[in-house]
């Protein structure tokens, strides 16, 4: 059965990478009606912080990237990792290494000098005459001879000498384990089949299976996907997107459905599609069609893909998400008939709008104040109108019974064909004198939302 895990270090918030890590995690778990776990990784307890674990977890459950059982915290499970360390030196597969500070700065000076790779190469490797009761750390008797290979799902075979490996440390003389032990530990205690992580762990796979080796423990099918980078080709900064998840949802407005498209996209494909739901996702995730060349990371199709499930979003959920941001805009709290009225405009807002700020700004005309303020664009249509137009077709609009969609078309064509102006030209200062705005919704749907009485007191304001 298939188990996958993500496994975030909680030093800092779940940037858009990590996401789609765990999306891929996630996906290939589901698909293959596996596992996907989650486990933190909070060893560098300098740097991890309870924020960070929050705005994780967060993260993920605003992704829907929901994981299966308990949370495992790589931190509690130090004493297991030591344990493992302590078979393998009974198995005499590690050894306990004596090296001082200074030695180990003397053969990094040796191996600068000389312009070679730093690998430790240490002398206790071969001897046992040590006292364990001095300071010491311990390190895995790593492969001399030969050479490893990883048959990658994402890049292919890839073969390192054996000669490139040093004999890495499992235990700090602390006592503390070092990551590259506690995540083969974990790995293996957690039943994990399927490593899929950024392509920066390439070079750890090799140390941590030759580790697995000498443990004799299954080794995991290695996934290792390329990393996100900029528009423009360099690696993923803040400039280009490599914001926390967070940030995605709460300043710039995105659904998660959309980021989640993103992300999928980003890295994998399926043909030409571009639109893939979740259900869609799960069927089709696979891991041969996980690109090998870095992705670019695009606003602009995120956001065109942000449009699209606007659009495709429940009116009542959009008002939810949108409310908060239409109070910031205007200062004020809405009631629950604001809300109410913004769940109705929703269908005239959405439209053309690429993020949830944008639908915010497209509303605030239903909640401005008496008198309306007015923006200068909107101040020179009202200005450039030709006199009377306005209070004519106010008149007319005064004058129906019902305030319709069909009134309200009625009466404002029959006003355009005495005035000898095409719909557009009429429709411009109307919506000045509404919304105070040059863009708006359609005129009827303006005219309706903010109902007569509104309507009619800002087209009298108007002409004043
Ligand atoms: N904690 C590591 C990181 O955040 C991931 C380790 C792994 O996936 O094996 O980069």
């Amino acid at each position: 059965d298939v188990v996958t895990r993500f496994a975030p270090s909680p030093t800092g918030f779940l940037h858009i990478g990590g996401a789609r890590t765990a999306l891929f995690n996630w996906l290939f778990a589901r698909h293959h009606g596996g596992k996907f776990l989650l486990r933190i990784e909070d060893t560098d307890r300098a740097r991890s912080t309870d924020a960070a674990i929050d705005a994780i977890l967060d993260g993920m459950q605003w992704l829907d990237l929901d994981w299966d059982g308990e949370t495992v915290f790589q931190f509690a499970r130090a004493p297991r990792h030591a344990a493992v360390a302590a078979e393998l030196l009974a198995k005499g597969e590690a050894y306990r290494c004596y090296l001082t500070q200074d030695e180990l700065a003397a053969m990094r000076a040796e191996a600068q000098e000389k312009r070679l790779p730093f690998r430790v190469r240490s002398p206790w490797r071969d001897r046992d005459d040590g006292d364990p009761s001095a300071p010491h750390v311990i390190r895995l008797r790593a492969p001399q001879d030969g050479a490893a290979t990883i048959a990658d799902k994402v890049q292919g075979d890839v073969t390192v000498q054996n000669a490139e490996l040093d004999d890495f440390v499992l235990l700090r003389s602390d006592g503390t384990p070092t990551y590259m032990l506690s995540v083969v530990v974990d790995d293996n205690d957690m039943g994990v089949t399927h490593v899929i992580r950024g392509d920066d762990h390439l070079n750890n796979a090799f140390r941590q299976l030759a580790l697995i080796r000498s443990m004799n423990w299954c080794e995991p099918v290695y996934a290792h996907v390329p990393l996100i980078h900029g528009a423009d080709g360099a690696k993923l900064s803040k400039r280009h997107g490599a914001l926390g998840v967070d940030a995605y949802r709460d300043e710039l407005g995105y659904l998660p459905e959309s980021v989640n498209n993103y992300l999928l996209r980003l890295g994998w494909g399926h043909g030409d599609d571009e639109i893939i739901s979740r259900a869609q996702a799960t069927e089709w995730f696979d891991l041969a069609h996980v690109g090998r060349s870095p992705s670019r990371f695009d606003f602009k199709k995120l956001e065109n893909l942000n449009g699209h499930y606007l659009r495709e979003a429940d009116n009542a959920r959009l008002a939810g998400l949108v409310a908060p941001r239409v109070e910031k805009l205007v200062g004020r709290a809405l009631d629950d008939a604001d809300r109410d009225l913004l769940a109705r405009a929703m269908e005239s807002l959405k439209p053309r709008a690429k993020t949830l700020d944008e639908i915010a700004d497209g509303a605030i005309f239903l909640y401005q104040p008496d008198p309306l303020p007015v923006d200068e664009k909107a101040a020179e249509v009202l200005r450039a109108s030709p006199e009377g137009l306005l209070a004519a077709v106010t008149e007319r609009l005064r004058g129906l019974n019902d305030w319709t969609t069909e009134e309200l078309d009625a009466a404002v064509r029959a006003e355009a064909e005495a005035a000898e102006l095409g719909l557009g030209k009429l429709a411009q200062p109307l919506r000045a004198a509404l919304t105070g705005r040059t863009i708006s919704p359609g005129i009827f749907d303006v005219l309706l939302l903010l109902g007569r009485d509104v309507s009619l007191a800002r087209l009298d304001a108007a002409q004043h």
